[in-house]
């Protein structure tokens, strides 16, 4: 379950939303003040910071400022009253949401889902760097291919090949494309290397699984396409 840090300098506040949130299943860490929270919201692995405005020393608005320098985590602001000047400040410092105290707890908890799931989303789509064609995968961030349960051993130029066809996957590549995108500058012009490359993964790949994934395209280059 999500831990959820808690920077109030109202005890009495605090204690309550506490009490709803671990009632939700929620972990809760408490700082009552702006150093302590910022200090949580960075080091005690916290998924999202309920941030009072008004707090003695280090206000919200600094808070949330000096935590956007190092972290992404959700940040829902907590105003004291209704001030537009509060809200447009926190939002303008990089928090995801705001409210008005008081607020009716059933709200809270029903923008700290949607926070939650917010951020969730962004992070799956930083972690799905991962670029397919049938059974061929190429995983960035590992720098890892595979086909099917299979890794490929592929030299970097092989993969760097393979990743900017699958990239740009469905559109005829020029033999100068390539070379200009994937090799260094003192191949330039001599294409003849791009052919030897794609041989190189055709091996690899189309003649040792029977398979047809690199195209060539006549008068042009190379393609990966998706089967019709
Ligand atoms: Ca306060």
């Amino acid at each position: 379950m999500a831990k959820i840090l808690i920077v109030e300098d109202e005890v009495k506040i605090a204690r309550f939303v506490e009490l709803e949130l671990k009632y939700e299943g929620y972990e809760v860490e408490i700082a009552n003040d702006g150093r302590t929270g910022l200090d949580k919201a960075l080091h005690a692995g916290v998924d999202l910071v309920l941030l009072d405005i008004m707090l003695p020393g280090l206000s919200g608005i600094e808070v949330c400022r000096r935590i956007r320098l190092e972290s992404q985590v959700p940040i829902i602001m907590l105003t004291a009253k209704d001030d537009i000047t509060d809200k447009v400040a926190g939002l303008d410092m990089g928090a995801d949401d705001y409210m008005t105290k008081p607020f009716a707890i059933e709200e809270l908890l029903a923008r700290i889902r949607v926070a939650l799931g917010r951020h969730s989303k962004v992070v799956n789509e930083v972690k799905r760097d991962i670029l397919e064609h049938g059974k061929l995968e190429l995983n960035l961030s590992m720098h890892s291919a595979h086909y099917g349960d299979d890794e490929l051993t592929l030299t970097k130029k092989e993969y760097e090949l393979l990743e900017y066809l699958l990239k740009n996957k469905n559109i005829a590549l020029t033999r100068e494309q390539l070379l200009n995108n994937v090799w260094d500058y003192e191949y330039f012009g001599d294409t003849n290397v791009v052919d030897v490359y794609i041989r190189y993964l055709r091996q690899k790949i189309d003649d040792k699984y029977g398979v047809h994934i690199i195209s060539t395209v006549r008068g042009v280059g190379y393609i990966i396409k998706d089967e019709k």
